[in-house]
C-alpha cells in the first residue's frame, strides 16, 4: 500500500486501532512494546535495534511503570545517540561573546532567523567593547528582525557594558558570574558554558526541552527552572551537554509542537506522550505540552 494512504489515527488523542488510553502512568501498562511497521514504510534501523530492549522495557512496565527507570532514561539517551550523534548549537558564533549575544537574540526568535542578523552585526561591531560604546537605541536597527528588540538592545549593550567593566572583557566561564549580566539567565547561561567553554553546569530548558521533557514524562513541572532540576536529576552529567541539543535537534525534526510526526520518531515505542499523533502503546493524558 503506498504510504500516502496508510490511514492516521487523529491528533488529539495519539490512538489508533488497538492503542489504549491511560489516564494515569501509575496503572498497568500491557503493552507489546514491539511497533508494527506500516505497509510500504522504509526500515528504520535504530527502531529494529530498540525493540528488544523495548520488549524488555515492556516486561518491567508490566510490574509498574517508572517513567524514570534508569534503564529507560538509558534507551531514550542512547537513541538519541543514535539520531543526533552530533548535535550542536546552531546559532552561528566565533567567540563566547558571540555566541552570548546570539543566545540573547534567539528568544522568542529562530536560530535561522538569528543567524541572518549577526554576521552583519558582528562585522559592524567586532568587539564587545563595540558594543559597551553603544546605547541601547543605536542598537536596535540592527536587531529590530529578531523581535523584542527594544529589551534585547539593552540587554545586549547592558552586558556588553559589565564585562567590559567587570571581567575585563571576557565572557566569565562562571555560572554565577554569567547571571550577573543583564539579560543572562540560566538559560543563556547553559548555552555558552556548555557550547564554547564546555562546563556542564546545567541543561539547557528551553521551549522544546520543556514540551518534549514533558511528553517522555522525565518532568512534570511546566517552569524552566524546575524543568532543570529535574533534568538534572535523571540524566548523568557527562549527558547534559549533548542531550540538551539533542533535544532541541528533535524538536525541530520530529516532535514539532503540533502534530508531532510520531510515525516517524525512534522513540515511538517508548513514549506515551498524551498528543502523540500515532501510537503502538498506551499514552498518558498527563504527558503533553
Ligand atoms: S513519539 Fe511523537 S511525541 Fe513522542 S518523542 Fe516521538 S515525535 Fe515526540
Amino acid at each position: 500500500m503506498a504510504r500516502g494512504i496508510v490511514p492516521r489515527q487523529p491528533a488529539k488523542t495519539g490512538r489508533h486501532e488497538g492503542t489504549r488510553v491511560s489516564r494515569s502512568p501509575k496503572t498497568s501498562q500491557k503493552t507489546s512494546g514491539l511497533r508494527p511497521e506500516r505497509p510500504g514504510q522504509r526500515p528504520n534501523p535504530t527502531r529494529a535495534k530498540g525493540s528488544k530492549q523495548a520488549a524488555a522495557k515492556s516486561a518491567l512496565a508490566g510490574k509498574g511503570y517508572n517513567p524514570l527507570a534508569s534503564e529507560r532514561i538509558a534507551e531514550i539517551l542512547a537513541r538519541l545517540d543514535q539520531l543526533y550523534p552530533d548535535a550542536t548549537c546552531a546559532l552561528s558564533h566565533k567567540s563566547a561573546w558571540e555566541l552570548l549575544v546570539a543566545t540573547i537574540l534567539s528568544a522568542q526568535s529562530t536560530d535561522v532567523n538569528v543567524n541572518r542578523v549577526t554576521p552583519e552585526l558582528f562585522r559592524k561591531y567586532p568587539t564587545v567593547a563595540d558594543f559597551a560604546a553603544l546605547t541601547p537605541e543605536q542598537l536596535e536597527p540592527d536587531v529590530r528582525s529578531t523581535g523584542f528588540f527594544r529589551n534585547k538592545s539593552k540587554s545586549v549593550v547592558g552586558a556588553a557594558k559589565r564585562v567590559v567593566s567587570e571581567f575585563s572583557g571576557e565572557v566569565p566561564e562562571d555560572m554565577d558570574k554569567l547571571l550577573t549580566l543583564p539579560g543572562v539567565a540560566r538559560k543563556t547561561a547553559n548555552v555558552v558554558l556548555g557550547t564554547w567553554f564546555r562546563k556542564a553546569e546545567g541543561v539547557v530548558v528551553d521551549t522544546h526541552v520543556t514540551r518534549i521533557s514533558r511528553r517522555l514524562e522525565l518532568t512534570r513541572n511546566t517552569d524552566a527552572p524546575k524543568i532543570e532540576q529535574d533534568l538534572m536529576k535523571v540524566i548523568p552529567r557527562e549527558k547534559w551537554i549533548l542531550f540538551s541539543h539533542q533535544i532541541i535537534w528533535h524538536g525541530r525534526k520530529l516532535c514539532i509542537a503540533r502534530r508531532p510526526k510520531c510515525v516517524d520518531c525512534a522513540l515511538e515505542n517508548i513514549c506515551h506522550a498524551g498528543d502523540k499523533t500515532w501510537s503502538t502503546v498506551e499514552v498518558h493524558t498527563s504527558a503533553k505540552v
